[in-house]
């Protein structure tokens, strides 16, 4: 049954779901910007939607089908750009949300990008290397007439990293019959990778916290910092904190959680990490029950997961001073009204983590280009990129008088209008 056009665009008070909280946010954007109810559904709606179902050989001799999505939310400002992600609970309103978050990020940072979001439902942690390769080329195979290095190109999300980027790279090449580089970003450097990416996102997030913490009267050098989530995004910024001076407290990952008041041996943690598949049973630390770390007092909380972690049932626990989003859509809108009330300050994922997306596409330049560029110069632009999006961010939010997350979305929203309205409606 077809759903009626006002359900699917408007945000429900009370659903924890992504895609609500995106609808939340634009409406919030749209309304302070007036933008008219057309546009706004526009917005609202993403542009194409691909579900496909395909067979994978499984290393048993069995055939298991997959479900994988590819969603393109809008591409009025360039081509879909968005990772993908493998996870057992993908589902089309979380990509539809993702997507539409990755449309505002680009804008945010001032990128030729639009938003697009793609996944796998999976469980990769029980996958073989074989499964899983097997998995991505017929993914890809299946998602090929949506992306292209001139149409919407993917990036690692969850679960997914380098090597995926590099069979869909090859498999997409062998379709081609030449060797297109530009078709994803996050390749590994062999094949026209790009220098500082895999660091890119937990890198673009310590800025942020960097420029944040001046402005709010704190010392990030002398800060005590909690992190959910031990990946790519959150371990980088771990990374980064611990040799910008601060304390990384406590972590967790989808295993357990450690806390050392001391401070954690970030480095030696993701020696761990890598050995044994969790940061629980570290030694130089105590185990402790994962929801621990949201709640943890401590200057930054640094949620580096999943979605919806921070909601309405668990906000007034938090005792961090600032929350800064390395992942994508962590906190739920109720629990954004409560935590306002209780001063906490949110440094807006499509804001905090869009180093990742920043590096992505200085490596499109450069397979573009077919050119390489150095480390220093990767780090040196991204650093701008990241300062200038923080402080076009922070001075809207005092000009709106409102909090970071809207400011950052009417920074966006405003630039994709502009775009469509310059451009006009087709026909
Ligand atoms: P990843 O697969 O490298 O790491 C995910 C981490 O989260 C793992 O350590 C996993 O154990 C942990 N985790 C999963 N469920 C958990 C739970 N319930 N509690 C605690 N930890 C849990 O993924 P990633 O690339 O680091 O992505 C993490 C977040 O950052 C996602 O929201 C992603 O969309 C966002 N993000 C990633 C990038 C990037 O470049 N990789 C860029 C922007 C945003």
């Amino acid at each position: 049954m077809l759903e009626p056009t006002r359900d699917v665009d408007t945000p429900a008070a009370g659903a924890d779901d992504p895609y609500n909280a995106a609808l939340t946010h634009l409406k919030r954007a749209a309304d302070l910007l007036e933008l008219s109810p057309g546009t706004y559904r526009m917005l609202a709606r993403c542009k194409r939607e691909l579900i496909v179902h395909f067979p994978v050989l499984m290393d048993d001799g069995s055939l298991e089908i997959f479900t994988g999505y590819r969603v393109q939310h809008n591409l009025t400002r360039g081509p879909g750009k968005g990772g993908i992600r493998y996870h057992p609970q993908v589902n089309l309103r979380e990509m539809r949300a993702l997507a539409m978050w990755m449309t505002w990020k680009c804008a945010v940072v001032d990128i030729p990008f639009g938003g697009a979001k793609g996944g796998v439902v999976c469980n990769p942690k029980e996958m073989s290397q074989g499964e899983l390769e097997r998995l991505t080329r017929r993914y890809t195979t299946e998602i090929s007439p949506f992306i292209g290095p001139t149409s919407d190109i993917p990036a690692p999300d969850v679960y997914t990293n380098e090597q995926t980027m590099a069979w869909i790279m090859d498999t997409y090449s062998m379709h081609s019959g030449y060797t297109v580089p530009a078709v994803v970003t996050g390749k590994p450097l062999s094949i026209g990778g790009s220098e500082g990416r895999s660091e890119a996102t937990g890198r673009g997030c310590v800025v942020v916290m960097q420029e944040a913490a001046r402005h709010f009267g704190l010392e990030l050098g002398k800060s005590k910092v909690a992190i959910q989530g031990f990946g790519n995004a959150g371990s980088v910024a771990g990374h980064y904190l611990a040799q910008a001076g601060a304390k990384v407290i406590a972590v967790s990952d989808s295993r357990g959680a450690v806390c050392n008041t001391k401070g954690l041996d970030v480095v030696k943690l993701r020696q761990h990490k890598a050995q044994t598949s969790t940061v629980a049973g570290f030694a130089e630390a105590e185990d402790i029950p994962a929801k621990e770390v949201l709640e943890m007092e401590c200057d930054f909380l640094v949620p580096a997961a999943l979605e919806g972690q921070i909601t309405a049932r668990n906000a007034s626990q938090i005792r961090a001073k600032v929350i800064a989003e390395a992942a994508n859509g962590p906190t739920t809108p109720e629990a954004d009204a409560i935590l306002e009330n209780n001063g906490v300050v949110i440094l807006p994922d499509i804001l905090t983590n869009a180093g990742g997306v920043v590096v992505s596409y200085f490596e499109w330049v450069q397979s573009l280009q077919k050119y390489q560029w150095s480390a220093e110069q990767v780090n040196e632009y991204l650093g701008g990129f990241m300062t200038k999006a923080f402080h076009g961010v922070y001075a809207t939010a005092k000009e709106r008088k409102v909090d970071l997350r809207t400011a950052a979305t009417l920074v966006a929203v405003s630039k994709v209008t502009e775009a469509t309205r310059t451009r006009g409606i087709y026909p």
